[in-house]
């Protein structure tokens, strides 16, 4: 197991690329720690595939290094780098048994037999995939064979990391929670470092220590569940994370600090931009706001039921804002005003926080 470091990686899938847009991976340099486990975040489109590569060794970058520790591995082939991977759809031989299946990687590298049995037990005990391993593989659903599939990924002990390219997409949904929770368990069993790519947030947040949220090839903020919702740098992040997403208003500043619709808004501190035609704007998450007696000035729109609470769309100019209202909390029919939270409102110049 070792640190991954990525050094000023840039990629491009053409070969004279030009523009900016012509880079499938935007300059980034990223380090991720031994033994952690990672959600690489993002649209489709957004990269993730072509970094999860990089780091295998399955694809060579256009520029920059990969270290692992301190080796640089950066022209090593896939097979050299010790690197244990999950494809979104199963990889097994379909006429070896489960246990054969599991044990292949194992076998590969000339561990002894009873080292393979101890551990290929343990892992099907894992994935609850014991009562399979005399059964060949093709006999399987294909929950079960992504199964396999996993568990061939985590059987080896030594990999400097287990890269999980959209794991679950062929899973059956009832399945696939439990899978989730299983893989996150299994992290803290094992121990590897492991990088979990997904589009899906709820997949992110429940796996994950540190999500990498991707946009457009690049790398828009690293942070733990808790700081991508409190704190997003990024106004990317929090339209993608949290539902709804964060409200993003356009505002002026007053003396370094945010006016809303002409009212001035609380935040906790000043706020600097120095390019005057940066465009500014207000964050503030539906969590963070509530109807108070006086504020900013919005029509109520629509009321949706999600549960234990409403969601509420607001209007104020030709700006939604949407909060959240506790199930049985009163919500004003027609006119009403807005409190923003200061704790909890950011001020973005060109889609990135500065306060
Ligand atoms: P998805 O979630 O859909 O798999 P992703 O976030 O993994 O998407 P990538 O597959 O890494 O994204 O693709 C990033 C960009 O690179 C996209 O614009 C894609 O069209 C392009 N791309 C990916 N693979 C190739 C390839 N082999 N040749 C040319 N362009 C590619």
């Amino acid at each position: 197991m070792s640190k991954i470091t990525l050094k000023n990686l840039r990629h491009s899938y053409l070969s004279n690329p030009q523009s900016d847009d012509d880079w499938a991976l935007k300059e980034m340099s990223v380090e991720w720690s031994d033994g952690g486990a990672y959600a690489l975040l993002g649209p489709s489109g957004c990269g993730k595939t072509t970094l999860l590569n990089i780091i295998s060794g399955l694809l060579t970058p256009t520029e920059g290094e990969v270290w692992f520790g301190d080796v640089e591995v950066s022209h090593l082939p896939a097979d050299k780098r010790n690197i244990a991977q999950v494809f979104q759809f199963p990889v097994v031989y379909d006429t070896m048994t489960v246990y054969n299946n599991l044990a292949f990687p194992l076998r590969n590298r000339d561990v002894n037999e009873s080292e393979i049995d101890w551990k290929v037990r343990e892992i099907a005990a894992m994935l609850d995939l014991s009562d399979t391993l005399k059964k060949r593989a093709s006999g399987l659903t294909a929950d079960g064979k992504q199964k396999i599939s996993l568990g061939r990924g985590l059987v080896r002990a030594d990999v400097n990391a287990i890269l999980f390219d959209e794991p679950l997409t062929v899973i059956d949904p009832h399945l696939k929670w439990i899978l989730r929770s299983k893989l996150k368990e299994l992290h803290q069993q094992i121990g590897n470092t492991m990088i979990y790519v997904t589009h899906d947030q709820t997949e992110a947040l429940t796996f994950a220590d540190q999500v990498v949220v991707m946009q457009e090839g690049e790398v828009v903020q690293i942070g733990t569940p808790v700081e991508l919702f409190e704190r997003p740098q990024h106004t990317f992040v929090g339209h993608f994370i949290g539902s709804p997403g964060m409200n993003v208003l356009a505002c002026e500043l007053d003396q370094g600090r945010p006016v809303y619709g002409g009212s001035a808004v609380e935040t906790t501190g000043t706020v600097a931009v120095e390019d005057p035609s940066a465009r500014l704007e207000i964050g503030i998450r539906p969590e963070f706001i509530s109807f108070a007696d006086q504020g900013i000035a919005v029509s109520v729109e629509k009321v949706s039921d999600a549960g234990r609470v409403n969601i509420v769309e607001t209007r104020h100019g030709d700006d939604i804002i949407k909060l959240l209202v506790p199930d049985g909390g009163h919500v004003p029919s027609e006119n009403a005003f807005l409190k923003f939270d200061p704790d909890h409102t950011q001020v973005y110049a060109n889609a990135w926080m500065v306060s």
